[in-house]
């Protein structure tokens, strides 16, 4: 018998395991370590919430739905994003309810790449772009965001990476890991480029309730999707879901937003892998759309009361760290202390059990910061900062 390793299809054995995952096997058996790590709420998904999937159960609603997603759930989508994004979608065959952005990302990539089909993204960016890509024998073409530009995209570097390959551009505002939210002047000059060059744009749009602005961090601020930009609807897949502002990870649901041709195309690969989203779910997320806005905004006060505290806090220590807009991320720049990331963060674990993920899982343009998750109670996050000011004082004094 062949060895199984040579089995393995060759764009798997190329992909590396996400750095997310092998760091937090590290923190696995550690005692009194507080984790700054993995991008999941703290909160449990609100009652009202949970108590949907309950009814759904109690009633016996035990099977599949439409491969597309639940109509009624549909047409909640289509109502939400509406309000939200200001682009308006035909419930019927413009939108497709998927097992999380995850999924929905997958078969973008499925559906419209070819061998060879270039896809430009931005980094440091979410740990499963690049493999995503690759998976759907595409080529990742990735632009450096850099902390001087407190990780903006700049329109320009999107036009240096256009090629006659180039086929999507994948956007992540406000943005894993950074927390940076695009300005509007320069999402209206990517959208003019997407048009220039007749680019698919995907858009994850994952984190877009999370947004902080006004003079206290307190305020919501406005999101702005690139899919209601002139000329953009007809040429944009936008994806959404349930994990982030809902705290409802484990639901696993979410969307793809899209001219009927592409999410026809998204549906064929979802209807023969997954068949349709789990109902008991769609029911739990109908909720969330309708009545969900008030513990929303709960936990988008209590994510900006935390990151006002961890500004404060670095900005104390002498941790540079830009004030992002969005998500809920800090990327502070470690680069004074000497150290990579890896070494940064395995120290920090170490000598002080706080986990933090190294800036360069998020790709090259991550190397140099640290990605501090703040979606942690407030007093579990200021033990873990007491003890970052020890670890940075010492470093600072050596
Ligand atoms: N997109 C981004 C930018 C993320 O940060 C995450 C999760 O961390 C996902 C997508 C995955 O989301 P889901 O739980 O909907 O699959």
């Amino acid at each position: 018998m062949k060895p199984l390793q040579n089995r393995i299809a060759d764009v798997v054995k190329n992909v590396p395991r996400s750095g997310i995952r092998d760091f937090f096997e590290l923190v696995q058996g550690r005692d009194d370590v507080i984790s700054l790590g993995v991008g999941e709420p703290d909160f449990s998904a609100p009652w009202h919430i949970r108590e949907a999937a309950i009814y759904s159960l109690e009633k016996g609603q035990t099977s599949y739905t439409s491969n597309l997603g639940l109509m009624s759930l549909r047409e909640c989508i289509v109502d939400y994003v509406r309000d939200q994004f200001a682009v308006s979608y035909d419930a019927g065959t413009e939108v497709l309810v998927t097992v999380g952005v995850s999924e929905a990302l997958d078969l973008v990539c499925r559906a419209l790449l070819n061998p060879g089909d270039e896809v430009i993204y931005h980094e440091p960016c979410y740990v499963s772009y690049n493999p995503s890509i690759a998976m759907a024998h595409g080529v990742a073409v990735s632009i450096q965001t850099r902390v001087e530009d407190d990780f903006e995209l700049k329109a320009a570097d999107v036009e240096a990476a256009i090629t006659e390959k180039s086929k999507i551009l994948l956007l992540n505002f406000p943005t894993n890991p950074t927390g940076a939210v695009e300005p509007l002047s320069e999402l209206e000059k990517i959208a003019e480029l997407a048009v220039k060059h007749d680019l698919i744009v995907v858009t994850d749009e994952i984190y877009s309730e999370l947004m902080y602005s006004g003079d206290s961090g307190m305020e919501r601020g406005k999101h702005v999707s690139i899919a209601s930009l002139p000329g953009m609807r007809e040429r944009t897949v936008l994806l959404h879901g349930f994990s982030k502002a809902f705290a409802m990870t484990g639901f696993r649901l979410g969307y793809a937003c899209a001219p009927s041709v592409l999410t026809e195309a998204m549906m064929k690969i979802h209807q023969y892998s997954m068949l349709c989203a789990p109902i008991m779910s769609q029911m739990a997320a109908i909720e969330a759309l309708k009545n969900g806005a008030n513990e929303m905004e709960k936990m988008r006060r209590a994510y900006a009361q935390r990151r006002n505290l961890m500004l404060k806090r670095f900005g104390e220590m002498g941790v540079p760290c830009f004030a992002p807009g969005g998500a809920f991320y800090m990327f502070p720049d470690i680069r004074k202390f000497g150290l990579t990331s890896q070494e940064f963060s395995l120290r920090l674990l170490e000598e002080e059990n706080v986990a933090v993920v190294p800036g360069n899982a998020f790709g090259e343009a991550g190397e140099g910061c640290v990605r501090a998750c703040y979606a942690t109670a407030y007093d579990q996050l200021e033990i873990a900062l007491d003890r970052i000011e020890a670890f940075v004082g010492r470093l600072q004094a050596n």
